[in-house]
């Protein structure tokens, strides 16, 4: 059964201090206008897990502000077989353009694809009432739209991943979900890249954004995040056990509890140890195994740089959609034993508790803020929110130029860009230098938070949301 996350309204006033005067006025504005365009409607965003990744990261937030201004926003997440989780999964990877992933989506693979949402359908539409926009998201839930078009809802589906260059697999996944997404009135994309001929004349681009006020992003002074990363047992230190560490979304003092379970040979690194650091779901398209084996490259070449490497990622087993997690953990964890002594000392891979979505992001954010340098190693991405907030942060970033990685970091500006996403020597480079240069890696920083200001903040993805709504009344 699909099921509701109930989320609480947060005041879009928050944002009044942080835009120019006509910014928030057009903003106040725009959101009377949404208010009053839905009065008697629901504006219902259907995804397929509320933990782990870019879109359960988003959607509470935006769905936050959008019910703080009157809006009836809800969230429902639908519910699915492990073999249905399996199929999305490849219709995800084969999205990506990865070898294989579309070849094996067959007739079978489509019944049961259509059964899961049909059984779903039929639950959300006891909910849904004719006139409702209904935003779906990804590829899970695209076979959805006929259903809910037919009972009368005002149907968009927006894709949060992509390829810059559609190969045959990526093709094969647009035959797979051609179906349901005839049944979308718009649709959205990342970058106008990856948007399919089949939705010419009905696709926009809309890029994600993150929120500067989630216990993620929050501002926390360095002696804070490195409390919260002793006690975690990221670093090796004695947890300062007085201050409270964090402000809960609700404006109470949070601590974090739990231990996180970390894989390493040595004791891990102090405070002083400059951090390099990718926060990722366990997938082999964010290439943990290129980080470790570009960064034991860089110890190899340069051992005199005084570094260790934290690989972090949620526990395995606390991600409903991602079956192959696991599997991609074991296979950077064998990896990791392959290599010197030296090198298991300075790596670390570590497993986030997920039960408590605040705790886990003020580990996140103590992490990416404790981080010399963050970096953002995939070989697709979607957009790559953990890029946006590390450079919210001011951090260091390194990214490969693939996907929505590219139109965020503008190489020497705000980060560094690796051009072959492949390229270990290259990614290798580019940490060196940054480590090895302080102050080089403090001005990308500065200019990083500017673009994230700029450009990837939540009234900014609220503006283009409200006239998605506007064009689905049309
Ligand atoms: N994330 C997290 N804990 C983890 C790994 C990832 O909270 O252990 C968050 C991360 O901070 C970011 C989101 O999950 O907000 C990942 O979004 P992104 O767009 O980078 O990638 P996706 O997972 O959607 O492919």
């Amino acid at each position: 059964k699909p099921f509701e996350v109930h989320v609480p309204a947060e005041p879009l006033t928050r944002f009044e201090h942080e835009l120019d005067e006509q910014g928030w006025n057009a903003l106040r504005t725009l959101a009377q206008e949404t208010q009053a365009r839905m009065a008697g409607r629901t504006f219902w965003n259907i995804s397929s897990t509320a933990r782990g990744g870019g879109v359960a990261e988003m959607l509470p937030r935006l769905i936050a502000y959008a019910r703080g201004t009157g809006v009836d926003a809800r969230w429902l997440v639908l519910t699915g077989t492990p073999e249905f989780f399996h199929i999305t999964k490849r219709l995800h990877h084969a999205l990506h353009g990865s070898p294989g992933d579309g070849s094996g989506l067959g007739t079978s693979e489509h019944d049961c694809y259509d059964e899961v949402l049909r059984d779903n359908a039929e639950e959300i539409l006891v909910l849904v009432k004719p006139g409702d926009v209904v935003l779906l998201h990804d590829p899970q839930t695209v076979g959805l739209g006929p259903a809910l078009s037919s009972a009368g809802a005002h149907v968009a589906w927006r894709c949060h991943i992509g390829r810059d260059t559609p190969n045959a697999e990526v093709e094969r996944a647009w035959e797979f979900l051609a179906p349901g997404l005839a049944a979308a009135r718009l649709t959205v994309f990342s970058r106008a890249e990856y948007a399919p001929p089949q939705c010419a004349g009905r696709s926009l681009v809309i890029q994600p954004s993150i929120d500067i006020f989630a216990v993620k992003n929050q501002p926390m002074a360095p002696e804070v995040a490195r409390a919260i990363l002793a006690t975690t047992g990221l670093l090796r230190e004695t947890p300062d056990t007085a201050a409270p560490v964090f402000t809960r979304a609700d404006g109470v003092t949070g601590r974090v509890s739990r231990g996180v379970d970390v894989i390493r040979l040595g004791a891990g690194p102090t405070a002083e140890v400059p951090l390099v650091v990718q926060v990722s779901r366990w997938d082999p398209l964010k290439d943990p195994a290129g980080v470790l084996l570009g960064f034991a490259r860089m110890l190899r070449k340069a051992p005199h740089v005084h570094a260790e490497l934290v690989l972090a990622g949620p526990a395995v087993t606390s991600v409903a959609d991602d079956p192959d997690a696991a599997a991609t953990l074991e296979d950077v964890h064998a990896l990791w034993r392959q290599q010197s002594r030296f090198v298991r000392q300075h790596v670390h891979l570590a497993c986030l508790p997920m039960a408590d979505s605040e705790e886990n992001a003020a580990i996140v954010n103590a992490l990416q803020r404790h981080a010399s340098v963050v970096t953002q190693k995939s070989l697709q991405e979607g957009f790559g929110l953990t890029l946006t907030e590390a450079m919210w942060k001011q951090r260091a970033v390194v990214a490969s130029a693939v996907g929505g990685l590219q139109d965020q970091v503008v190489t020497g500006e705000n980060g560094l860009l690796i051009r072959e996403a492949g390229d270990t020597e290259a990614f290798a480079g580019a940490v060196r230098s940054l480590l090895e240069d302080p102050a080089r890696a403090a001005a990308l920083g500065r200019r990083a938070r500017e673009t994230v200001r700029a450009h990837f903040t939540a009234p900014r993805h609220l503006t283009d949301l409200a006239r998605l709504i506007e064009r689905l009344d049309a």
